[in-house]
């Protein structure tokens, strides 16, 4: 029911602002970081998520369930921290993600993911999809594709599948776009850019679209205690990043790090003839230009 967009860039030198579905609230000087809700709500508090490997494909790199299960475990952390930091929303410490994978579907899961090698629903940007199937205003299933590779058919590094499938876990729960750059759940995401965390913003977007586990009103009509508006944080809870424990932490390899990945950018760009051409002509125009600068400013002789 939502598609959601993440745009696709070749390195984290580069990272466009794009449209998003919260509105940006601005006073005295001070952006008011809002998060989309998207006014429909789970009626369970165990979510049981199927990871469907595919089978003998030459694109698939088996480190991407290892990837999307430190981001499932990221979520799972968030909540036990958020759960224990702010005792309003201590029901949530019920709340949590259970993984499983196979390399076959089978039913009686509520969140299936897969994989694709290609971007997703004919957009070149497109790298991560979250479906929400709903019955009155109740999610009932979800269903995550994730593309391998960039349309430019640049498999994504270890790193960047985390971010966008930590992205897509928080529309499974029902979140819509922060208006926040650094927030996991902004729109966009820059390729080979830094390892996010879910903030106490997407925490709070959790609580209150899963509200109903405080008892205190029955689940149906959701409309009667969930609405579709973006939310702000109230005053007692400051804007910050909840811990990531390590076994859920980006590992520090050679893969993910971004300095290494950039120079291979670079020198891939450089073996293209057609650039290393312009480079050289570029540097042949450079080198004649200095020579003439020096020539026309060299000082006159004095008279012997
Ligand atoms: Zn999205």
């Amino acid at each position: 029911m939502r598609i959601f967009l993440l745009f696709l860039l070749l390195s984290s030198l580069f990272l466009t602002a794009g449209s998003f579905a919260a509105g940006q609230v601005q006073g005295q000087n001070q952006t008011v970081y809002s998060l989309g809700i998207s006014g429909i709500a789970w009626d369970r508090t165990t979510l049981k998520i199927l990871l469907v490997t595919p089978n003998n494909v030459s694109w698939w790199n088996p480190i991407y369930v290892n990837s999307t299960l430190r981001a499932i475990g990221q979520w799972n952390d968030a909540i036990s921290e958020f759960a224990s930091n702010y005792s309003d929303y201590s029901y949530l410490s019920n709340l949590r993600f259970e993984p499983f994978v196979l390399n076959y579907t089978e039913p009686g899961f509520d969140i299936y993911l897969n994989w694709t090698q290609t971007n997703l629903a004919g957009s070149s940007d497109e790298i991560g999809l979250a479906t929400l199937t709903t019955e009155s205003n109740a999610i009932i299933g979800c269903t995550i594709n994730l593309a391998t590779h960039t349309s430019h058919d640049e498999p994504l590094i270890d790193g960047d599948m985390q971010n966008v499938a930590l992205h897509e876990l928080g529309h499974s729960l029902g979140l819509g776009h922060s208006n926040d750059t650094g927030d996991v759940m902004f729109p966009d995401i820059a390729l080979l850019g830094p390892a996010k965390s879910v903030s106490t913003l997407d925490m709070y977007g959790v609580a209150t679209t899963f509200a109903w586990m405080t008892n205190q009103f029955d689940f149906y009509p959701v409309s009667d205690w969930l609405r579709g508006d973006p939310i702000v944080l109230p005053s007692n809870i400051q804007y910050s990043y909840l811990p990531v424990s390590p076994q859920n932490a980006r590992p520090d390899t050679l893969e993910n790090n971004t300095i290494y990945q950039n120079a291979i950018i670079f020198f891939e760009l450089l073996l293209h003839p057609e650039i290393f051409a312009v480079i050289l002509v570029v540097a042949a125009l450079l080198v004649i230009i200095a020579l003439i600068v020096r020539k026309s400013t060299q000082p006159p002789k004095a008279d012997s």
